[in-house]
């Protein structure tokens, strides 16, 4: 592909193209319109996968999750002032979860600016609070040079997003060739390794610790140090829990896996030695009284700034997870260790976890109607393969869903992430099933969403059903947020007068078909009520290969979550 290059001439929107591709980008997501079209039309020439989306901020969820699924960033592509804006979400999203992304937004001509152009907004600035680079090329002959940096500022360092603006002047503007500064692929991250004293001393705090813990985060799962953790799990027989996107990364069904038992091995831990993750919301801050006052914390973290958060750590590791638990490795084959499985932390650990499956089996057999979550989640789990890829979100669908499916894979969890986002299901889902189609063809992609969640951004139903992305969806459909109304007390309610003044702020409409926005696409719809139509139409949704489909089903509006031992969980995501 060299459109202009018979006359040494290439347009703006081609140059642009052309240095995405050459620096290895794979697919965009975006909506076109003023100035951008052009520049689509360029991308889907040069090679690179243009889908177009139905709202922009869908559009850059996905292209975000393109980043944390590959390693290189996806790019998402809209057009000046609104679309640009309905980006910030998806920019926060990434650059909060640390996850490669580039946004190009085209903006209003040069020759207009500050004169109430179309759509006119200050981009640059406004993108700058939400990407760790924001800029406008000032010229068509830097913008190889431009993408290249942005690229690279994308996943160098801690990942995040970076923002490039396009005068729409630029899109049609010819320059030759030979005046463009070009810029080859950047290489991937160089990897850096922790200082030896570190290391050592991490090596001997974890030789001393009573009751050590693993925690596994999603910086562990984008760095794809599974096979070492795997090997560092199985050779130090620590005990391990995973941070919702880092389940697979070891699997959930390794023995050495204490999610079961996750609110007290991080009460009662004196070690954690923390891979990846922040402390964070997520985990309670790393504070007393979820954690105890002088646990001793080992970080590992690619961010300098990151160390010592909250808590100062008593050894810090600073560099690439991989790497560094290489690094582990080497410490500890010249002094080995082997937490023994029979010590008195592993045998309340154990006891816990075996407690608290007992809790949610009762649940999950319950057999009235309507079902509950744990029933919903039960009948998915014995149906679903054990390599899908499960994208999650809405409140207690999201959370329950955590606990009761397990993931064997690294990266094949996708969900609100640190952001607590709503919305991000279908863009990720769409993301995980252009890869899955390109790298693992065999791999299905299953979206389970709560009815609220799903509405955020239900309309990308038609871009799956437009490129026939072979996406189950479930709707855990609840009539609301937290909790809705059955039919029967909607009616009731709708006697005291106007809708606008008595429906409840939680309620959605009972008994929504959201199965038909579906069928709306020519994909399948289902309707279900009980567990045997759920196990049926699950069974039938997996055995067409390529058919996306959305099954809605009703459960007891009122269902909640179990009890917590903690009350203050419940509000919390986790
Ligand atoms: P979780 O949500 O699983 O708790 P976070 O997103 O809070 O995880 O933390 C992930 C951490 O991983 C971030 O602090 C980020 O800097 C770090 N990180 C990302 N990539 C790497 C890497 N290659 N090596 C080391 N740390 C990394
Ligand atoms: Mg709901």
């Amino acid at each position: 592909y060299e459109a202009g290059s018979a006359s040494g001439e290439l347009s703006g929107a081609q140059l642009i193209a052309e240095a995405l591709r050459a620096q290895n980008v794979e697919y965009m997501f975006g909506v076109v319109g003023i100035p951008i079209t052009e520049v689509a039309v360029a991308a889907q020439a040069a090679g690179i996968k243009y889908i177009g989306m139905r709202n922009e901020q869908a559009a850059c969820y996905a292209a975000s999750a393109i980043g944390y699924l590959t390693g290189r960033p996806g790019v998402c592509l809209v057009v000046s002032g609104p679309g640009f804006l309905h980006t910030l979400g998806g920019m926060a999203n990434a650059t909060v979860n640390c996850w490669p992304l580039i946004v190009i937004g085209g903006s209003s001509d040069r020759n207009q600016e500050t004169m109430g152009a179309f759509q006119e907004f200050p981009q640059v600035e406004a993108a700058r609070l939400y990407n760790k680079l924001s800029v406008r090329p000032s010229s068509l002959e830097v913008i190889p040079a431009v993408i290249e940096k942005a690229v690279r500022t994308s996943i160098y360092g801690r990942p995040g997003s970076c923002y490039i603006d396009i005068p729409g002047d630029f899109v049609n503007l010819q320059v030759n060739k030979s005046s463009v500064k070009y810029v080859e692929c950047c290489p991937p991250p160089p990897i850096s390794t922790a200082e030896h004293s570190a290391v050592s001393e991490a090596a001997s705090i974890i030789a001393h610790a009573k009751q050590p813990l693993l925690i596994i985060g999603k910086g562990a799962s984008y760095s794809r140090a599974e096979n070492n953790i795997r090997k560092f799990v199985d050779l130090s027989g620590l005990p391990f829990l995973p941070t919702p996107m880092a389940k697979g990364v070891v699997p959930d069904n390794h023995p050495n896996c204490v999610a079961a038992a996750r609110s007290m091995a991080l009460l009662h831990a004196d070690v954690i030695i923390l891979l990846g993750a922040r402390l964070n919301w997520i985990l309670h801050f790393g504070l007393p009284p979820r954690f105890r006052q002088d646990v001793k914390v080992i970080q590992i973290d690619i961010c300098a700034e990151e160390m010592g958060n909250n808590v100062r750590p008593a050894a810090m590791l600073l560099g690439d997870i991989n790497a560094i638990t290489k690094q582990l490795l080497e410490e500890f084959s010249k002094r080995p260790l082997k937490y023994p499985s029979n010590s008195e932390w592993w045998k309340r650990l154990r006891e816990k976890m075996l407690n608290n499956e007992e809790r949610s089996k009762d649940l999950a057999l319950q057999k009235s109607l309507p079902m509950n979550y744990y029933t919903v989640f039960h009948h998915i789990r014995e149906l679903i393969p054990k390599d899908c890829i499960l994208v999650s979100e809405g409140a207690n669908t999201m959370d329950i869903g955590r606990t009761m499916l397990p993931n064997y894979h690294p990266r094949q969890r996708l969900d609100a992430g640190t952001f607590g986002t709503m919305g991000v299901g279908l863009g990720f889902a769409i993301a995980a099933a252009l890869v899955a189609k390109d790298r693992t063809p065999e791999k299905r992609v299953i979206c389970i969403e709560g009815d609220s969640a799903f509405g955020f951004s239900g309309m990308e139903v038609e871009t799956i059903c437009r490129y026939n992305l072979p996406i189950l969806i479930i709707v855990v459909n609840n009539n609301g947020i937290y909790t809705g109304l059955d039919a029967g007390s909607w009616k009731e309610m709708l006697q005291y007068g106007d809708p606008v003044t008595s429906v409840p702020p939680v309620s959605l409409l009972p008994n929504a078909r959201y199965e038909e926005i579906m069928s709306a696409f020519g994909g399948k719809g289902y309707f279900v009520n009980t567990p045997e139509e759920l196990q049926n139409a699950v069974k039938a949704s997996l055995a067409d290969k390529r058919a996306p489909s959305l099954i809605n089903v009703m459960i007891d509006p009122q269902s909640e979550r179990k009890k917590q031992e903690f009350p203050w969980l419940t509000r919390s995501n986790l």
